[in-house]
């Protein structure tokens, strides 16, 4: 036993510089952010004392689309219209005494509190170059502001949670704070790293971005205290003075996690000695009761699938009625979502009550290969013009991604160019949460194709199965937990048999709709493999158990 244990003055921190929950008024850019807002919804619902810390950014993306391209607009939140509240501002020291003041927020939700912090000239989520200033500075902000308003307003965190290396600073606060109070810098490592958790999204180190010492020594060290962090900091350094920032989350934190069984055992990281590092695998799971379809959810807890916290009882099949009821009623809530909603020419689109639905819809990010299904595209018009069947796409790419903007648009004109196309494939603006329950509960078969090795974890696909949609999908990220056959796998050695066995799958999806038995066999069979997977309690519940800690 190391002794750990929850408490309100005791509880768990979690740091995110992404943050994904339209309800709290923040929006972030994809999965990192969703899982960090599932994760507190999943500790709500436990009862768990845990408190998150994330910036609030006042400019907040979306997507237009003008002949086919991507363009950014932005609207302006501001934390007071969600419920926040102002409780301090505090600064963030930068070099030649210039300070950036910066606000922080509080807001409580049931046993959980969320810290947020921001100023009119934060700028957005993922605001300038890689490396730049901005980035460090936001990153400086989150992890030394945020450890001193959680200091301050009376939590004294049993363990840390660094959802992502761009966190790091918190460590390093709490590291400042230990050896300031008089602990020596060893014994306060130590402490440190028994408390602290690195939960790594990203692949390959060599991806990540790195900062120059004269980046550190203008906007981190003034933050820092005592002389002799500092210069432990500086250690770890290249010999070329530049530093990643999971150097540091891997220096100062004793357990680290990748986020499923597959990606955890292909993260390339390295510590300064030059080991490997070794991560262990939590899957990321979701907040069913923020994903799944109420009548859906009723029926899961009715037949004792799921208790009242989510966790996972006696998977039992489903009545072929109950499954069409449910999907019908999916079917409705989607076309009302869709009335509010523009395709690429800035139309409202129906999708007649009857008619078979695929659905991709998540990041434009090349390796998820949103274009695949569109290569051959006699093939791809057979299958939907002969079955009338429908494609819904949707999903924004990187600000920065010029090579997905121009896919994106490449792949709308394609489409624009076909007459039978364009009336059974159309690409929804501005992909968010909304849409992404809506397609989930609405659609009949969901498209994952990710290659092989790239996707972390993904949780749409996760959505999708507890929501009673056949997954079409590559065995990649979390879908790879489980030696399954349950799904409908999308295999092949290279490129070309791959596309031959999604169109395969996409044909079989259809034929297995039409039969009550094949259908209610597919579904529950998907439960059967990964709903353990999907709940969150059981997320939790691993990364408690990463610090000996029971969950109850
Ligand atoms: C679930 C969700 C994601 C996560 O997508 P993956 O590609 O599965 O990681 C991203 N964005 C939104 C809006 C979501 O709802």
């Amino acid at each position: 036993m190391n002794g750990i244990k929850l408490s309100n003055q005791q509880p768990y921190a979690y740091f995110s510089l992404e943050f994904y929950d339209m309800a709290n008024g923040i929006k972030g850019a994809g999965g990192l952010g969703i899982l960090a807002a599932d994760t507190r919804r999943i500790a709500e619902s436990l009862g768990l004392p845990f408190v998150l810390v994330t910036p609030f950014y006042r400019r907040e993306m979306h997507q237009s689309m003008v002949d086919g391209e991507q363009i950014e607009t932005w609207q302006t939140r501001r934390p007071e219209d969600f419920g926040f509240q102002k409780v301090a501002d505090f600064k963030i020291n930068c070099a030649h005494r210039r300070t950036h003041k910066l606000d922080i927020y509080l807001k409580t939700i049931g046993s959980t509190t969320i810290f947020t912090m921001g100023s009119d000239d934060f700028g957005e989520l993922y605001a300038g170059e890689m490396s730049g200033d901005g980035r460090l500075l936001q990153q400086a902000s989150l992890g030394f502001a945020g450890w001193r308003a959680l200091r301050k307003f009376g939590a004294s965190p049993s363990v840390v949670q660094m959802n992502e290396a761009a966190t790091a600073f918190a460590a390093v606060a709490w590291l400042d704070e230990l050896v300031t109070g008089g602990m020596d810098l060893t014994a306060a490592v130590r402490f440190v790293r028994k408390r602290a958790l690195y939960t790594n999204h990203t692949l390959v180190q060599l991806a990540e971005s790195e900062y120059t010492m004269k980046q550190f020594e203008k906007i981190v060290l003034p933050n820092i205290q005592s002389r002799v962090v500092w210069e432990f900091v500086r250690s770890m350094f290249s010999r070329d003075n530049h530093i990643k920032m999971s150097t540091l989350t891997i220096e100062l934190s004793g357990k680290r996690n990748c986020v499923s069984k597959l990606h955890a055992k292909v993260a390339d990281y390295h510590d300064l000695m030059g080991r490997k590092v070794k991560f262990a695998a939590v899957t990321n799971g979701i907040d069913i009761d923020k994903w799944a379809l109420p009548e859906t959810l009723e029926k899961y807890r009715a037949t004792g699938i799921l208790d009242d916290k989510n966790r996972v009882g006696k998977v039992v099949p489903l009545e072929p009625v109950d499954i069409r009821k449910f999907k019908a009623i999916g079917r409705t809530k989607l076309n009302e979502v869709l009335k509010n909603r523009v395709d690429q020419y800035g139309q409202p689109v129906q999708i007649p009550a009857d008619a078979f639905l695929f659905d991709f819809k998540r990041r434009f990010a090349d390796y998820k290969r949103p274009w695949l299904p569109f290569t051959d595209l006699a093939e791809i018009k057979n299958i939907l013009i002969e079955n009338d069947a429908y494609y819904i796409l949707t999903g924004k790419a990187f600000l920065d991604d010029k090579v997905m903007h121009d896919k994106m648009q490449q792949l709308l004109r394609t489409i624009d160019g076909d007459a039978e196309l364009k009336k059974r494939v159309c690409y929804i603006q501005d992909y968010d949460e909304e849409l992404a329950i809506a397609l989930s509960v609405g659609s009949n078969a969901s498209i994952n194709v990710p290659i092989v090795g790239w996707e972390a974890c993904g949780t749409s696909w996760e959505k999708d199965i507890i929501n009673l949609d056949i997954l079409i999908s590559t065995n990649d990220g979390g879908v790879a937990d489980v030696a399954a056959k349950s799904y409908l796998r999308v295999d092949g050695k290279n490129e070309a048999e791959e596309l031959a066995s999604l169109y395969k799958n996409m044909r079989q999806s259809i034929q297995i709709w039409r039969n009550d038995d094949e259908l209610s066999k597919i579904l529950h069979a998907q439960l059967l493999d990964y709903l353990p997977t999907i709940s969150g309690p059981r997320m939790m519940g691993d990364y408690l158990q990463l610090f000996e800690i029971v969950l109850k």
